[in-house]
């Protein structure tokens, strides 16, 4: 058998080996670790070990060895435990035989082999162990090819898929979360369990659901994930206002472009630029107005009219029935999803200086992230267009900067204070401040005014003068 030394260099494994043998139990190391050290995805967040025999007692034997003797977290009901060490979790269980009944993912659990723990992991290349036993320290123990699958790049759970599936629904998503983020391809027969199972996905919690959904926004092409849930039919299912999308309809000769598969195009081109999830979210979701808003009128062809504010109340709805944070990120996508269109219309028209600080004040600090938004949705396979609207992106860009350096509307101070109007006037909070304060901002953005505290004043007293208001 092939011995694996390299990947159990850390000291802990040393430390977990003597506590174990102190318990007189076997441990192996298994699932993840393994299978990304194979894989060599980097330093290790998580370990993952199984003991023939008490995990929370072997977890708490381990924290008494180490010289930090870290806190054991113990999981009662599921039989495990974990403590943190080398800033990594490292996670205990003993090893289990699972069944399962068909309205829970929840299995009954009974004590058993490392072969019955192996068979209730999800796919095979999760399934690898090493011993870290003294008479065969780092062996491997493979059971379901792994390895040969891993070369491969190959998902595939080791017992029936329909049965793996079915058991635990959460898996499909899992297996279409690795093969975005490994890049590997899920084995047919599995693609076609999944796509049998897909309504079963309805006994697993939004919160599940949309940390598998985060994993795969944040691969590097992520269309590789909505892809497969799209065909797996798990997508209509779960946000069923982006298989909307899709489609091209024609009506007298005029076509509308695929609104779906450009929207994972747009997911993958920002994601070249740009690793914040909200804003990949953003992405995926600026177009999801489009479906309700499409009509088409015989002078001018396929309209979307108002999709974009459509869309950013589709973005509430959505986050609450995902469970997603209704907070300050959600608020973030919708603001990005109503402006998704302003970029473009300034490129498309004459840049002037106006519309441009119109839209870094309304825009504000995320005027950068729209930029970037706006650049990743130009996905026209015309290359003079493409070349066209890039070029006239830098333009807009180049113009931004000026206009910020001169007028600072991005962080935008009325250089007058409701309190100057009021001691100006002597009036007290009134309708007229309002008038005037508004007055002086439009004339900021219209550039009729340099945003300066003299010129705002002189404004201030023009305008009071004219609502009959008299200075002190
Ligand atoms: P990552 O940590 O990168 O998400 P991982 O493979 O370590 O990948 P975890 O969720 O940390 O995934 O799970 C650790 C191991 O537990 C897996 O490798 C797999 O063997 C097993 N496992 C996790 N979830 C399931 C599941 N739903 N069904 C079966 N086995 C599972
Ligand atoms: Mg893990």
């Amino acid at each position: 058998m092939k011995k694996y030394q390299s990947a159990l260099n850390h000291n802990i494994f040393r430390v977990i080996t003597q506590a174990a043998e102190e318990l007189q139990l076997e441990s192996y190391v298994i699932g993840g670790f393994v299978r990304d050290h194979i894989l060599k995805r980097g330093a290790p967040k998580d370990i993952d070990i199984v003991a023939i025999g008490s995990g929370i007692a072997l977890a708490k034997k381990v924290a008494e060895i180490l010289p930090h003797q870290p806190k054991v977290q113990v999981f009662k009901n599921y039989g495990t435990a974990m403590l943190k060490a080398f800033d990594m979790e490292i996670e205990f269980v003993g090893a289990r035989k699972e069944s399962y009944q068909k309205d829970s993912r929840k299995p009954i659990v009974e004590n058993g082999s490392l072969e019955d723990d192996q068979n209730r992991r999800d796919f095979t290349i999760n399934a690898l162990a090493l011993s870290l036993n003294e008479k065969n320290f780092s062996e491997l123990l493979d059971p379901f090819n792994g390895i040969k699958h891993l070369e491969a790049k190959l998902i595939k759970t080791p017992l029936d898929p329909d049965v793996t599936y079915s058991d635990d629904p959460l898996r499909m998503l899992r297996a279409i979360r690795f093969a975005t983020q490994l890049d590997f391809k899920i084995e047919k027969e599995s693609l076609d369990a999944i796509t049998r199972n897909k309504k079963r996905i309805k006994i697993i919690s939004k919160e599940r659901i949309t940390t598998e959904l985060h994993k795969i926004m944040l691969a590097n092409r992520p269309s590789k994930g909505f892809a497969l849930l799209h065909k797996t039919g798990l997508l209509a299912i779960i946000m069923p206002e982006l298989t909307a999308l899709e489609g091209i309809d024609e009506i007298e000769g005029q076509k509308h472009k695929d609104n779906f598969w450009h929207t994972l195009e747009v997911v993958d081109n920002i994601s070249e630029n740009t690793d914040n999830l909200w804003l990949r979210w953003a992405a995926l979701l600026h177009d999801i107005g489009k479906a309700p808003t499409k009509k088409f009128h015989k002078k001018i062809g396929w309209t979307f009219h108002g999709h974009e504010f459509v869309g950013a109340k589709m973005v509430f709805k959505l986050f609450k029935r995902l469970r997603l944070p209704l907070n300050d990120k959600m608020k973030y996508v919708q603001k990005l999803v109503l402006m998704s269109s302003r970029p473009i219309a300034i490129v498309d028209n004459d840049v002037t200086d106006s519309a441009v600080r119109r839209l870094i004040f309304d825009a504000g600090d995320d005027i950068e992230d729209l930029m970037t938004l706006c650049e990743a949705d130009i996905t026209t396979k015309n290359p003079k267009r493409y070349a066209r609207y890039h070029k006239n992106f830098k333009v807009v860009r180049k113009k931004m900067k000026e206009v910020e350096e001169r007028d600072k509307v991005r962080k935008f101070q009325p250089p007058v204070s409701g309190e100057e109007i009021m001691q100006t006037f002597n009036i007290k909070p009134s309708r007229e401040i309002g008038i005037i304060k508004d007055t002086i901002k439009e004339a900021i953005l219209e550039g009729d005014i340099p945003n300066e505290h003299k010129a705002a004043r002189e404004l201030m007293l023009k305008k009071g003068k004219e609502l009959g208001l008299m200075a002190n």
